[in-house]
Order: C-alpha cells, then structure tokens, then sequence
C-alpha cells in the first residue's frame, strides 16, 4: 500500500468533533500515516497542537488565515512563536497574502507570519494570493521553506 502525508487538514474544525478518532483511524487504514492540522486563528492552533499532542500521527502548524486577517490581534507573532516551540508543531501557517478576498494591500498577517517563519527556520504553509497580476507580490523565502497550498 501507498503511504500517504495529507499536509493540509483543518481537524480542528467542528465539523470532526463528534468522531475525530474514526476519522483518524479510517485515513490511516487508507494509508495517510501523518497529518498536519493546520491553524487558522490563535484558539485554532491551539487546537491543533491539543490534537498533536493526542494522536502519535498527528502534527501541527499554527497560523492565522489571510481570509481572517481583519480580525487578526495586533501582533499574532508573540503567541505564534510560543506556540512554535511545541515539538510536533512543524509549520507556520496558515498564512499568505489574500489580496482576492481582502481590500487592503496592507496586510500585516502574512507579513508578520512570514517574519516568524523566517526567523524560526520554519516551513511556511501559504494560502496563495491571487497574483497573477501582482508578480511583485509573490511569495518569497530566503530561508527556510515555503509551501504554497491550492486552496
Ligand atoms: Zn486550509
């Protein structure tokens, strides 16, 4: 059998909830032997690293979705890099540059995402902006490692 890393999970949704371990258990019958659970908030990620820390096969990134980024706190990277220091954390993220869904050009999430990123020497799990016309904007990573994910 195929094995399988499904690297872009939001287990912590409440959708999961009422059957989290068989859910757990039918993708791993299925070959999926490690999954990240990606954070889109800081009660998210929280989340996530809760799950890390229960199933052996469970990892976590920890992040604020750009789509959210409006109601992000003012400086995510303090709580982000705290929570980073978990050993099954293994990405920040999710981050990025939505420009498709948000006015401003000025969002502080993805910048300050990718600042921790690149400071911790982490991989960074990125929604991708819609940059086709943008080409200045493209994600970019002079350390570390960027993953951009097709939503
Ligand atoms: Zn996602």
């Amino acid at each position: 059998m195929a094995i399988f890393f499904d690297t872009h999970a939001h287990l912590d949704y409440p959708d999961y909830a009422p059957d989290l371990p068989e859910v757990v258990a039918r993708a791993q019958a299925a070959g999926i032997t490690k999954i990240i659970s990606i954070g889109t908030s800081l009660d998210s990620s929280e989340r996530a690293v809760r799950l890390a820390d229960k199933f052996p096969g469970i990892y976590a990134a920890v992040g604020w979705h750009p789509t959210e980024a409006l109601s992000a706190p003012d400086d995510l990277r303090p709580a982000l890099r705290k929570m980073a220091k978990h050993p099954k954390v293994v990405a920040i993220g999710e981050t990025g540059l939505d420009y498709h869904h948000l006015p401003s050009e000025n969002c502080s999430v993805g910048s300050a995402s990718r600042q921790l990123a690149h400071s911790a020497n982490a991989t960074q799990i990125s929604h991708p902006p819609s940059t086709d016309d943008r080409p200045e904007i493209q994600p970019r990573s002079s350390a570390g490692h960027l993953h951009a994910v097709i939503p």
